[in-house]
């Protein structure tokens, strides 16, 4: 056991047990097993209470290699359903489940990794953690979720999804992305259907909304009822996962990095490193934990200069995305939201991989923004300076 007041010492130290320091720790151990690499997380378990999904396609064949032990499921395509048309589509879709995640982790780093140990002070060569020990390492790595900002506008993308039971084989074979036949509420609302098992579901009402708050009893209620009209009958509620993911709408990344403190490396959602319309962070945790473990030297200020280089890249690159978020939240009524997607959707396959992938081409660009848009164009052109959400005018 510990005492309160025993310092310890490592090389690196992740500051948070969640999906993006989870993939470091793997990759650090993987690559650089000399290094002693401890990983704190407040709660009983890494990673939460998640299952992670990405295509195939989001992920280069080198991250797809060692993500393979984490994957738990795999599925060959996918569908949507829209009021005006439903399309199956042949990309495969995987999933990572946070136990695989907790198993794969503490076996990896054995006594090194720390549960129920909440941090409460994180410097560049040391962390205090709540009850007072301390830990000194040559790199402090931070990817405790994400840190609220002024220089970023958001949207949300809420949900409530409850690892089901039922009573009789559901017969779906593949995932249903997005199901938004169902009533729209609270901005453009659908249903994700993610088959587990010949009679588990992963079943998530999710809705893009304006605001943060998270209504989960309605949630709860819509999932039982959506389950009752396709015929489903719910033995057991397994597990429940929720989460409210930022939509990028648009910001100045100088600033927010400018608003982090000096010289620590910020991972993961706390380094604005997710796909800007999905709020999915996994593809890009995979990418930065493979650069990092790469790096000829790991200590804070590598990593903080290699992160938030890749943090600004990839926001600049996403560009386009922020701003088709704009059109969606900002231009459109939000009962009409849906109809964005479901002319998305009627888009070629290999486009709609690179929209998910965040690799759209010019061509794509302009693919998308032609023809009848479902947005009003006066309120369309409003926003199309990324300092509209924040009331200004782009120089
Ligand atoms: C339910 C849910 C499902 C999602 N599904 C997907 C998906 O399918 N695909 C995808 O790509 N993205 C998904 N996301 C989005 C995103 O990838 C996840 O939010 C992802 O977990 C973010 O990774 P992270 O490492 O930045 O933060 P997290 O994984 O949230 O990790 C942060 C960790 O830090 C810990 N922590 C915080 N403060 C302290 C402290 N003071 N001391 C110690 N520990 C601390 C937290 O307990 C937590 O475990 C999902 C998000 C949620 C919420």
């Amino acid at each position: 056991m510990v005492s309160a007041s025993s310092s310890q010492r490592a090389d690196v130290v992740l500051v948070g047990g969640g999906l993006a320091n989870g993939l470091i720790a793997l990759r650090l151990k993987s690559l650089r097993p000399r290094l002693r690499v401890i990983l704190l997380e407040q709660g009983p378990t890494v990673g939460g209470e998640h299952t992670w999904c990405h295509f195939a396609t989001d992920v280069d064949a080198v991250e797809a290699g060692w993500l393979r032990p984490l994957i738990v499921h795999r599925w060959s395509g996918y569908e949507v359903r829209f009021p005006g048309h439903s399309r199956q589509l042949p990309t495969d879709y995987l999933a990572i489940t946070s136990q695989r995640l907790h198993q794969t982790v503490t076996a990896a780093l054995g006594q090194d990794a720390w549960l129920s140990a909440k941090v409460s002070d994180v410097n560049p060569h040391q962390v205090t953690l709540a009850d007072g020990r301390t830990i000194a390492a040559g790199a402090v790595i931070d990817g405790r979720g994400p840190r609220k900002s002024r220089s970023l506008a958001l949207g949300y993308q809420k949900f409530v999804g409850q690892g089901v039971r039922l009573s009789a084989p559901h017969g779906l074979t593949r995932p249903i992305i997005m199901d938004a036949t169902v009533s729209q509420e609270d901005g453009y609302r659908f249903v994700y259907v993610l088959p587990l098992d010949a009679t588990r579901l992963l079943i998530e009402d999710t809705r893009y909304s304006d605001g943060p708050a998270l209504d989960r009893p309605a949630l709860r209620r819509s999932i039982a009822a959506y389950a009752k009209a396709q015929g489903w009958t719910i033995a057991k509620v397994e597990r429940e996962e929720d989460g409210v993911l930022p939509i990028a709408l648009g910001g100045d990344i100088d600033a927010y990095w400018r608003e982090a403190r000096p010289h620590i490396a910020e991972v993961g959602l706390r380094a604005a490193l997710f796909q800007p319309t999905t709020g999915y962070s996994l593809p890009d945790a995979a990418r930065l934990a493979e650069t990092i473990a790469a790096l000829p030297r790991i200590t804070s200020a590598t990593v903080r200069a290699c992160v938030e280089a890749q943090s600004k890249t990839v926001w600049r690159r996403r560009r386009f995305l922020r701003l088709l978020n704009r059109m969606l939240f900002r231009a459109c009524a939000p009962g009409d939201r849906y109809k964005v997607l479901e002319r998305f959707y009627r888009l070629s396959p290999g486009l709609i991989q690179r929209f998910y992938a965040a690799r759209l081409s010019r061509f794509d660009k302009a693919r998308i923004l032609i023809g009848k848009p479902p947005v009003p164009i006066s309120a369309a052109i409003k926003c199309i300076g990324e300092s509209s959400v924040f009331g200004g005018q782009d120089a």
